[in-house]
């Protein structure tokens, strides 16, 4: 049995006070919801402050980037380890670092190696474009960013995969529950093929893109489904506590 993740990227949104005021909002009621892993992903100069408030609950912290670089002068940058021993998890190849910030496959597998080295848990976004999806390149696509940004990376425990198409991020217009079940599998078959079947089977796959408290069910009860990585909606506390307690229940059953 994997155990679900639902994960809020609060992106470039909130300052401390604000922050300090999201989580303090959620912290309790997050904490009593069991059966589901709770990820918090404030921006890089709310990680402390944040870990203080979670601190003594199962509220779990991650970052939202990092460079793959161990220390130097790289202005603006923040370390594997300045993140290990602050958080546990790191967003790694969201699409927006892709398309904004010219991330590719190597450099995002760099910073999973990077990651993966300082005992930090990647979760690995990948995600086919609109034209792509169009274009019927979902499969390639998707199964070429996952090889990638694993080359080289001995068998990653712990290692999140979270499939966001970029068509359905921020956007309203999520995949379907089946058209992202069907992805997420041919994801762990490429995990399968890269690590083994056990590897595969213990591997959580998360789906993003415009997951809200009304559509999560929708996704959490198929098969291969393991969570999800939520934008927007987690920076409500109310939306967010409900996605977290809905994927309980549903996987309770
Ligand atoms: C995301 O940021 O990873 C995301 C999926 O955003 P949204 O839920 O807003 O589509």
């Amino acid at each position: 049995m994997r155990l679900p993740i639902i994960a809020g990227n609060w992106k470039m949104n909130t300052n401390i006070d604000q922050a300090v005021e999201l989580v303090k909002e959620m912290r309790d009621r997050l904490h009593g919801i069991d059966g589901v892993e709770k990820v918090l992903c404030p921006p890089f100069v709310s990680l402390s402050a944040v870990k203080g408030i979670i601190a003594a609950t199962s509220v779990r912290l991650g970052a939202q980037n990092m460079y793959y670089e161990e220390k130097g002068a790289y202005t603006g940058e923040v370390s594997p380890n300045m993140l290990a021993g602050l958080c546990e998890y790191v967003i790694l190849g969201h699409s927006e670092r892709r398309q904004y910030f010219g991330e590719t496959d190597e450099i995002v597998n760099r910073k999973v190696k990077a990651a993966v080295g300082a005992g930090l848990l990647p979760i690995l976004c990948v995600g086919e474009r609109l034209e792509e999806h169009e274009a019927g390149k979902t499969e390639e696509v998707v199964t070429r960013q996952v090889r990638e940004a694993l080359v080289g990376v001995d068998t990653p425990d712990g290692l999140v995969v979270a499939y966001e198409p970029v068509w359905a991020i921020g956007t309203g217009k999520a995949a379907t529950g089946e058209q992202a079940n069907a992805t997420i599998g041919l994801i762990r078959e490429t995990l399968a093929s890269l690590y083994g079947a056990d590897f595969a089977a213990g591997t959580r796959i998360q789906y993003g893109g415009s997951v809200t408290a009304a559509n999560i069910a929708e996704f959490v009860s198929q098969p291969e489904i393991d969570g999800a990585l939520v934008g927007g909606a987690s920076l409500k506390a109310p939306e967010f506590v409900s996605i977290v307690e809905q994927t309980s229940r549903v996987r309770r059953r």
